[in-house]
């Protein structure tokens, strides 16, 4: 079956107000005929709501990094599943490779927000991925397999095509160094067999999965239509208005 591409920008901790608010403005111009593509973009927590209403309109969703698996209380610091919504966000980053291993959030944890998110009405990308330590001693399989097994725990076969799997083997994540796109396709292959054994062919077959680690417009058309990926979660390369639409134009 074909799945819609889709295509999403991560933001990070980068940018200003000012320059979120005209990087917004440049992809609506330049997405406003896009059909082939689904497309979002996470910008930091404090420029969602502007963003947002910056991008009312288009094509283009807007999502948040990260969240709190708690509904709401004495969380000092978090933000929750509902505040996203409340400031226009329609989907939720869980699990990415710098909350894992910069922030300690265990397999647990990510299916709690994943949890959250879904149960507040937000659109989740699971990334899962493994380091270059486990890739050298071969555990690049039980490691996104563990990760997207744990991270899936109690997702319904309703709620599943609400997620979005992204794989993003940590050692590619802003270190210019993408994975092939042999590497790529044989990694979505693995998790789509266990998407399969966690659910059934015909709902794995639906679900989208994303590579991520150092997409570029070099390297995107290769890695876009490589067999087995459904887009791309994109990083650095989403700063820039140009080379995050050579990377949409590249599928
Ligand atoms: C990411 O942030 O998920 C990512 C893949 O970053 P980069 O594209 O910069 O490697």
């Amino acid at each position: 079956m074909t799945r819609r591409a889709f295509i999403a920008g991560n933001w990070k901790m980068n940018l200003d107000r000012r320059a979120s608010l005209r990087l917004a403005a440049a992809l609506a111009e330049g997405l406003a005929a896009e059909e082939r593509c689904e497309i979002a973009v996470c910008p930091p927590f404090v420029y969602i709501d502007e963003v947002a209403r910056a991008l009312a309109g288009s094509k283009i969703r807007v999502g948040g990094q990260n969240l709190c698996d708690e509904p709401e209380g004495a969380f000092t610091g978090e933000i929750s599943a509902r505040m996203l919504r409340d400031v226009g966000a329609e989907l939720v980053i869980v699990g990415h490779s710098e909350r894992r291993h910069l922030y300690g959030e265990s397999d647990e944890l990510v299916s709690s927000k994943l949890r959250s998110a879904l149960d507040e009405g937000l659109d989740a990308i699971l990334c899962v991925g493994e380091t270059l330590d486990e890739r050298t001693a071969e555990q690049t399989e039980s490691v996104i397999a563990r990760q997207l097994t744990h991270g899936l725990a109690g997702v319904s076969d309703s709620e599943l095509p609400r997620v979005t799997i992204a794989y993003e083997p940590v050692w590619a994540i802003g270190t210019g160094h993408n994975a092939t796109p042999a590497q790529a396709s044989e990694a979505h292959a693995y998790l789509r067999g266990v998407l399969s054994g966690l659910y059934d062919d015909s709902r794995a077959e639906r679900v989208r999965i994303q590579y991520g680690g150092s997409v570029k417009p070099s390297n995107a058309a290769e890695l876009l239509t490589a067999r087995e990926v459904d887009g791309a979660l994109v990083g650095g390369a989403s700063l820039e208005p140009d080379s995050f639409l050579q990377i949409v134009r590249s599928r």
